[in-house]
């Protein structure tokens, strides 16, 4: 199946709806799933507590991604105008030079247990890493069914830091959670050995809890961009200087980063994982050693433009929400991905695509004309403009440089009145 669909954002809802359809074999449960607005109230009302309705997001669908020789449609739940525009675009012009490549180090989360009122701290770490494999024993215990899949905590780390009040033995478990998101199953295990590594060290133990730095977790792009594609060599200078500003400047990567993280967040939203946990990851890594952007790039021995990502990925297919909520389900469906490894490879060049649409807008037209032209159709609709109206409306309005609902009125009554 092919993700380059020329044209898909000019078809209607439904006949979008049923091109993704034919694409992911969905049936007719999962295209009601879709229209009918997906989450039932009763399956809410078990997921969080004080339920008295649902949220809901427009569900849009980036076209055109070839990933690891693959083709992807990707679903993106997200409020923001431009976004699955840009990504889309940006998948177009990647796949004329092959489409991303991917890396993934294996789903490896940490779990940490912080073990305080230490006389002497590095004996008992000492006494940690002596006793690493009845640790993992235990750990282990609880979660048969994570072993039996292959995965189960795997090693055991020791530090000690400062702290303001004083030195602290802080333990990592090191837990492979294969295709879960893995935070229950790894409190779990923190909660489970908590007992013993207390007896071990003679110390107390407060906090049980995942890192949501998933720095073991990490999902790595690639793509080369042809110079000519996006627009010849001045293009490929300004995204250049556009990076260098990101690499120099914390306020600038601040935005830098946010912008690969709309398409990683609206991907992670539409498929139920936890987008809290994937943006703590994301931003605490960037921030090791100074913050950074998560994306490089550079220009090859041919003038092409060559970006890269890397980020952590505590994505699952399985556990959390993913299953609970009938649309991220569908979701899954749409992308084909049947493993959490598959799913982080996929937000990797998300994000990747993301951040060159960003940087290719912002270093050519600049980012407010698409974002413009969006609202300038809000304000059409919100006018009372229909059909074929919306677009002469947003065409004037554009043209004239006047995007505001008083002149969206006063376009649609000239165009009504002939
Ligand atoms: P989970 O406990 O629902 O599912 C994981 C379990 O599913 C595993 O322990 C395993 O027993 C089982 N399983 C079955 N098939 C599996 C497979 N193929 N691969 C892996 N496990 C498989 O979910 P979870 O992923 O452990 O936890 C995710 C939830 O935890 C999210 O809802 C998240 O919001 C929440 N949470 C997050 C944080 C945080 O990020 N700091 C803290 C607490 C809770």
């Amino acid at each position: 199946m092919n993700s380059r669909i020329p044209g898909f954002y000019k078809l209607s809802v439904e006949e979008r709806l049923k091109r993704v359809a034919e694409f992911a074999g969905l049936d007719e449960d999962d295209i009601k799933a879709v229209i009918s607005h997906g989450l039932p109230l009763d399956v809410a009302d078990r997921m969080i507590e004080n339920v008295i309705g649902t949220f809901e997001l427009p569900l849009g669908i980036a076209t055109n991604f070839l990933i690891d020789g693959k083709d992807y449609l990707i679903p993106m739940a997200i409020e923001e105008p431009s976004v699955v525009a840009a990504a889309s675009n940006a998948a177009r012009m990647a796949r004329e030079s092959g489409g991303f490549v991917t890396d993934y180090t294996g789903s490896m989360m940490i779990g940490q247990v912080q073990v305080t009122k230490l006389a002497d701290p590095f004996a008992a770490k000492f006494e940690v890493l002596r006793h690493r494999d009845e640790i993992i024993e235990k750990a282990n215990e609880c979660d048969p069914m994570l072993v039996s899949l292959g995965g189960g905590c795997r090693d055991v780390e020791a530090r000690v830091i400062d702290t303001i009040v004083g030195k602290m033995l802080i333990v990592h478990l090191l837990v492979d959670v294969r295709d879960a998101m893995g935070a229950n199953a790894v409190n779990t295990m923190c909660e489970k050995v908590a007992p013993f590594i207390e007896r071990i060290t003679g110390g107390k133990v407060y906090l049980r809890i995942i890192s949501n730095l998933a720095a073991y977790r990490l999902a790595r792009a690639k793509a080369v961009f042809d110079k000519d594609v996006i627009g010849g060599e001045e293009v490929v200078e300004g995204i250049m200087l556009a990076y260098a500003f990101a690499a120099a400047d914390p306020y600038r990567c601040a935005t830098h980063n946010k912008g690969i993280m709309n398409g990683i967040s609206a991907l992670m939203i539409a498929t139920g994982n936890d987008f809290r946990a994937v943006e703590a990851g994301a931003h605490s890594y960037a921030s090791m050693g100074g913050y950074k952007p998560l994306t490089t790039y550079e220009v090859d021995s041919k003038g092409n433009l060559v970006g890269t990502i890397e980020v952590p990925m505590a994505v699952g297919v399985i556990g959390g929400a993913t299953k609970v909520n009938p649309v991220a389900k569908v979701s899954l469906k749409i992308l084909g991905v049947k493993t959490a490894e598959e799913l982080a490879r996929v937000a990797a060049a998300l994000g990747l695509a993301q951040n060159f649409a960003a940087l290719r807008a912002l270093a050519t037209e600049g980012i407010q004309r698409g974002h413009m032209e969006l609202h300038a159709r809000n304000l059409a609709i919100m006018a009372g403009a229909a059909g074929e109206e919306v677009d002469r409306v947003v065409e004037i309005m554009v043209k004239d440089g006047k995007i505001r609902l008083d002149y969206a009125r006063e376009v649609l009554e000239r165009i009504r009145s002939g």
